[in-house]
C-alpha cells in the first residue's frame, strides 16, 4: 500500500503494531517456559492473555476504519524477539536468564508504548475519538506490563542473580 494521506500512514502503523502483537503471541509462550521465577512466568501468561485481547481491540480499529484487519510485517518486533530468542538459546544459568528475559520483554513493552502512544495522538487529531479510546485502554496494559515487569525485576529477580555473582 502507497502512504499518500494521514490516513494511509495512520493505517500503516496499525498494521505494523497488529503484525506486532501477532508475533507476540507466539513469542510469550516461550518466555513464559523459558522463565524459572514463578511471579516472572505468571507475568508472561497474563499478559499473552492481554495480548490476545489487545488484538482484538486492534480489530475493532480496522473494523471502525471499514478496513480489513491485515498486518504488515513488523520489523522491529521481529527484531527483539529475536533477541529474547537468542538470550534463551545462549544463557544457561536460570536466574541470569530470568533477569535477560525481563530485559527483553521490557524492550518490547517500550516498543509498544511508542507505538500506541503515538497512534493514541494520531487518533484524536483524527477526531477518531472511539478508536483513542481504544488504543488508550492498550496503551495502559502496556504501561502496567512494564510497571509490573520493573517490579519482579527490583524485588525478586535481579536480587537472586546478583547474589551469585558476589
Ligand atoms: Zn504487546
Ligand atoms: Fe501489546
Ligand atoms: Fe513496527
Ligand atoms: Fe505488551
Amino acid at each position: 500500500m502507497a502512504v499518500k494521506t494521514i490516513d494511509d500512514m495512520f493505517l500503516s502503523e496499525l498494521q505494523d503494531i497488529y503484525h506486532a502483537e501477532k508475533q507476540l503471541t507466539r513469542a510469550l509462550p516461550k518466555m513464559a517456559k523459558a522463565a524459572s521465577s514463578s511471579d516472572l512466568k505468571q507475568a508472561f501468561e497474563s499478559h499473552l492473555e492481554e495480548t490476545k485481547g489487545q488484538i482484538e481491540r486492534l480489530e475493532k480499529v480496522f473494523e471502525l476504519l471499514d478496513k480489513r484487519s491485515r498486518g504488515k510485517k513488523c520489523e522491529a518486533m521481529e527484531g527483539l524477539v529475536e533477541e529474547a530468542k537468542e538470550q534463551m538459546e545462549e544463557i544457561q544459568d536460570p536466574d541470569v536468564l530470568d533477569c535477560a528475559l525481563v530485559v527483553a520483554a521490557q524492550k518490547v513493552e517500550h516498543y509498544e508504548i511508542a507505538g500506541y502512544g503515538s497512534l493514541h495522538a494520531l487518533a484524536k487529531a483524527l477526531g477518531q475519538s472511539e478508536i483513542a479510546d481504544l488504543l488508550a485502554e492498550t496503551l495502559s496494559e502496556e504501561k502496567a506490563a512494564d510497571e509490573k515487569l520493573n517490579k519482579i525485576a527490583t524485588s525478586s529477580v535481579n536480587k537472586k542473580a546478583m547474589k551469585k555473582a558476589a
